[in-house]
């Protein structure tokens, strides 16, 4: 059965390539039927925080990619690591190294002097364990063949392959007895039961020293698929550094909902045929590795905004209002009557790409009069403008019946009588309910807004 994983460092938040990762990881294994497995890569101590942690289970979680079994903590996984390390020494495919790292830097610059490229030959890669020193420092480091050469038959880059020789000692335990990152890797995977190793391709090298490993140990060679990684609309690569670009941020700030994000990060390097909304189970059933494709896909945010739009107007009106109300709340409108906001969504979110744009289209239904004015509404409230405003505020003051049509049919009258379009009587209406020039539809304004507070506000402007 597939066993797949996704292995981040918290060492920064959840970044828009690593949730991606996680995506494929879990896709690949809901269309086989298999498993998919979390493991926080926390071994340096230094650079792995609690809040980044807490960040990756979070952003995992809001986009419904949990792994089906608690998370694996690699560094509590050491002392195993150690025993695999001392395993590999017993069956002589690791040694102890006792070459300082001074040592090392003398032979790497003799090296660059003499035009040569380095490699580790250390003289301890054969010396015989019996003359091994007791109370010197040493690292362990792996032997790598130097014959012949290795093949990966990848499920996305397809066959790569590296003569043997290139791959170095690398060192699998450091000289304070902790393991590296390249054998917890490979430990852990084994002991997880890890059938398939997706991630992004800057770990390909890695892929061919790890497999020295899993061959010095005897264990299953894992299925690979090295996926190119993400890169900026100006083609340069994304990386953590582009601060912005956490899971969060796109949650938090920009107001996208994860069934978009989901959307979105699928179509980035995956596609079927052209379609474009893609729902999660569909997903599933045809999702592979075999459609990923082999160059770096660049981060569209105009797309992911397209594809926000799209979900909200899918989405639950009473979901969103819960979503948008924090936002009111931030710029100032507390408690907000929920029913209300939800009834608005169908005509605010016609328009809308994210959350913050619901929230500022929603805001002025609960201003509290007297309302503020955008500095255009405010032009458009001249002498003339106020005294229309008194004659819409009678003929709107007789509607028994406060719906779209009987304010339709009011309003239209009015603007014939008077040989005006409907705009010219739109325009300064707008303006003295909303305290804008842009709203949904007039009628459904007046009709949100209600009877009382549509000729309050109305009444209040007019002269
Ligand atoms: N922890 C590594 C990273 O964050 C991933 C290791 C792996 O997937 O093998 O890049």
């Amino acid at each position: 059965a597939v066993v797949t994983r996704f292995a981040p460092s918290p060492t920064g938040f959840l970044h828009i390539g690593g949730a991606r990762t996680a995506l494929f990881n879990w896709l690949y294994a809901r269309h086989h039927g298999g498993k998919y497995l979390l493991r926080i890569e926390d071994t340096d101590r230094a650079r792995s925080t609690e809040p980044a942690i807490e960040a990756i289970f979070d952003g995992l979680t809001w986009l419904g990619l949990e792994g089906d079994e608690p998370a694996v903590f690699q560094f509590a996984r050491s002392d195993r690591h150690a025993e695999v390390a001392a395993e590999l020494m017993a069956r002589g495919h690791a040694y102890r190294c006792y070459l300082t790292p001074e040592e090392l830097a003398e032979r790497r610059q003799k090296a660059q002097e003499e035009r040569r490229p380095f490699r580790i030959d250390s003289e301890w890669r054969d010396a015989d364990p019996s003359t091994w020193p007791a109370d010197k420092s040493y690292v362990v480091r792996i032997k790598a063949p130097r014959e012949g050469e290795t093949t990966i038959a990848d499920l996305v880059q397809g066959e790569v392959t590296v003569k043997n020789e290139e791959i170095d000692d690398f060192v699998i335990l450091r000289s304070d007895g902790t393991p590296t990152y390249m054998l917890a890797v490979v430990v852990d995977d084994n002991d997880m039961g890890v059938t398939h190793v997706l991630r992004g391709d800057d770990h390909l090298n890695n892929a061919f020293r790890q497999l020295v490993i899993i061959h010095g140990m005897g264990w299953d060679v894992p299925v690979y698929g090295h996926v190119p990684l993400i890169h900026g609309s100006d083609g340069a690569k994304l990386s953590k550094r582009h601060g912005a670009l956490g899971v969060d941020a796109y949650r938090d700030e920009m107001g996208v909902l994860p069934e978009a994000l989901f959307n979105y990060l699928l179509r980035l390097g995956w596609g079927h045929g052209d379609e474009e909304f893609i729902s999660r189970e569909q997903a599933v059933e045809w999702f592979d590795m075999a459609d990923v494709g082999k160059s770096p896909s660049r981060f569209d945010f105009a797309k992911l905004q397209n594809l926000n739009g799209h979900y909200l107007r899918e989405a639950d009106d009473t979901r969103l209002a819960d979503l948008v109300a924090p936002r009111l709340a931030k710029a100032g409108y507390e408690n907000p009557d929920m029913a209300l906001l939800a009834q608005a969504m169908p005509v605010l979110k016609v328009r809308a790409k994210d959350l913050n744009e619901l929230a500022e289209g929603a805001a002025f239904l609960f201003a509290v009069r007297p309302l503020s004015f955008s500095e255009k509404a405010q032009a458009l409230l001249t002498d003339e403008a106020r005294s229309r405003l008194a004659g819409i505020h009678e003929r709107l003051s007789g509607v028994s019946d406060w719906n779209l049509e009987a304010l339709e049919a009011c309003l239209k009258a009015m603007a014939e009588e008077l040989g005006l379009g409907l705009g010219k009587l739109a325009q300064p209406l707008r303006a003295a309910l909303t305290g804008q020039t842009t709203s949904p539809g007039i009628f459904d304004v007046l009709v949100l807004l209600g009877r009382d507070e549509s000729l309050a506000r109305i009444g209040e402007q007019a002269d």
